[in-house]
């Protein structure tokens, strides 16, 4: 599961700075997730309860900040929110966009114990 690994590597990232800081455990743990980041929020959550046993991030509270996806056209410079990766421009239908936001996955902030 794509998810398990994800959940998998922020628990690495949280051993690495508690250990780094002395500290003893996350007290709580912000996520910016973007919605092109294909993350499902409810493999996720089950995911994060298996995975944070037993570690640091067991007793942590869990923010998660979802970024709605945006996209840039590259023929008319205009900018809209899209929902798919394939969307074109609700302008031109130029289909050539840059995804300018939305692929976010990783951890804004940490507080430690
Ligand atoms: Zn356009």
């Amino acid at each position: 599961m794509h998810e398990l690994s994800i959940v998998m590597s922020i628990v690495e990232t949280a051993e690495e700075k508690v250990k780094e800081h002395h500290a003893s455990s996350v007290e709580s743990i912000d996520l910016v997730i973007g919605d092109l980041a294909g993350v499902d929020s409810q493999a996720l959550d089950f995911a994060w309860d298996s995975a944070v046993k037993n570690t640091v991030l067991q007793k942590a509270i869990r923010n998660v900040i979802q970024v709605p996806a945006r996209a840039k056209c590259l023929e008319c410079d205009c900018e809209f929110g899209i929902k798919e990766i394939y969307d074109s421009c609700p302008l031109c239908g130029e289909p050539l966009l840059l995804i300018i936001q939305g692929k976010e996955l990783q951890i804004k902030s940490m507080i430690l114990n």
